[in-house]
């Protein structure tokens, strides 16, 4: 399963669940591989990564067509690989403007490996350009990272949206599947309505034909937790910083929902 995290808003959860769910489908025996398609390369840096030091990144891979996305994996964990970002991915959107299938590069290098893993979690930037278009593109699934916060509705209709426009132009396979809940408080008013409103939502989205039709709150949300703050400056995921905080806890049960998901009918792993 490929999925992508998105969301067009910064600071929500989104490389923190990328690495951290990752690395919890590789301790539970996936193998796994996480892709950052963000240049502020925070995904990179959490897993003890310097792109630019790195031979063979995603830029590479999408502005020369003669790199081999083969040579682009790193070793992270045990069965735990990452394809890293350099700064200057920024650049590629510009580099790539006037190339035709400049969408889907990124797509077609992966078939090449696909079969070397079990997951793909991709880190998306928190813009809708070409980069997060290169992850749509390769994606099965969609997983929104969110805060339950006033207005988190609006801004989660206006992504739906995106990814509905997406289906039709570069992926009609694709599915957004479920909304992680981040840096979560459960005991607030605010949250539970907040979610509350989401499950009406889709709930209600079901029977029609959209690509969120099997969309739900994945569960458990994810407690704010110190732990997942202070993990990325040492390099690590949460399960080699502190296997035994809250936030190791969280995204292993997490992790655990997603794949009895997976077991159980919408996808296959
Ligand atoms: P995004 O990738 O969407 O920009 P991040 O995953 O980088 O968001 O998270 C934004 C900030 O919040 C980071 O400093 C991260 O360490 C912190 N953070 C994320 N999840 C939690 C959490 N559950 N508890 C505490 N801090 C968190
Ligand atoms: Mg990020």
């Amino acid at each position: 399963r490929v999925v992508a995290m998105l969301n067009q808003k910064g600071g929500v959860g989104k490389t923190t669940s990328a690495v951290n769910l990752a690395a919890a489908f590789a301790a539970h025996g996936h193998r796994t591989c996480l892709i950052d398609l963000d240049p502020q390369a925070h995904m990179t840096l959490h897993v003890g990564l310097d792109g630019d030091s790195i031979e063979c990144t995603v830029y590479d891979l999408l502005v020369d067509p003669q790199r081999d996305i083969a040579d682009a994996i790193v070793k992270v964990d045990e069965r735990l690989d990452a394809i890293v970002a350099e700064t200057d991915l920024a650049a590629a959107e510009t580099e790539l403007a006037d190339q035709s299938g400049r969408q889907d590069i990124l797509a077609r290098k992966f078939q090449a490996i696909s079969d070397q893993y079990d997951v793909v979690m991709i880190d998306c930037p928190p813009s809708l350009g070409l980069l997060t278009l290169n992850a749509l593109a390769m994606a099965d699934e969609v997983f929104v990272p969110m805060q339950a916060h006033f207005l988190a509705l609006q801004g989660v209709g206006k992504l739906l949206e995106t990814v509905g426009l997406v289906c039709q132009s570069v992926n009609p396979a694709l599915e957004v599947t479920g909304v992680v809940l981040c840096m979560h408080e459960k005991q607030t008013n605010l949250a539970r309505e907040v979610v509350d409103d989401l499950d009406t939502f889709f709930n209600e989205s079901r029977d029609s034909n959209v690509p969120w039709r099997h969309c739900r709150v994945l569960q458990p949300p994810i407690r704010r937790n110190i732990k997942l703050a202070e993990a990325p400056s040492f390099g690590q995921t949460i399960f080699q910083y502190d296997p035994t905080c809250r936030g190791a806890e969280d995204y292993t049960a997490l992790a655990e929902d997603v794949i009895a998901r997976w077991h159980n009918g919408t996808g296959s792993l």
